[in-house]
């Protein structure tokens, strides 16, 4: 229908190639490498805005959702893709997310980092980017979730 309510709900579609609108019309025409290339569906935050909104049940959040394994599978690499690799490793190892980790860990994949230096040390001076790590205290339960998927993907 390309009504346009996903993408007038959609609290970051500044941010993205495409639309959640134009995304959906892209899938529909088959447009396979520009649709798993795009930042779209890795800047969706899942909000489900979109896909309560749509006055025709189209879904766009779980159509993101459903697009990134099959753009990791399909072996995209965009900053990204490595941005939510490295996401879910830090996450997987302990518990939590540690700001400190994701962006020593990313400047090292993605150095254009490299600007965003000075706004990282103002951050550390005002005590908003701690060096500690936070960990959960017995993360067997995770491992064990991580360790499922990691199976999933390898039987496919
Ligand atoms: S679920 Fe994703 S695409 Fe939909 S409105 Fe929220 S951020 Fe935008």
């Amino acid at each position: 229908m390309q009504c346009g309510i996903c993408a007038g709900s959609c609290p970051v579609s500044h941010e993205m190639d495409y639309t959640p609108r134009q995304l959906v019309r892209m899938v529909q025409l088959g447009l396979k490498k520009e649709v798993l290339n795009s930042n779209t569906i890795w800047i969706c935050t899942t909000c489900f805005s979109c896909s309560v909104r749509c006055p025709r049940g189209i879904r766009p959040t779980e159509l993101m959702e459903t697009l990134r394994p099959i753009a990791i599978a399909e072996g995209v690499k965009n900053k990204n893709a490595r941005f939510d690799e490295i996401f879910s490793g830090v996450v997987g190892k302990n518990g939590r997310a540690s700001e400190f980790l994701l962006i020593s860990k990313y400047s090292l994949k993605e150095p254009e980092m490299i600007k965003q230096l000075p706004f990282g040390f103002g951050l550390f001076k005002k005590g908003k980017l701690p060096l500690s790590v936070d960990k959960m205290e017995d993360t067997s339960e995770l491992k064990a979730i991580f360790k499922l998927e990691e199976n999933k993907e390898a039987e496919k």
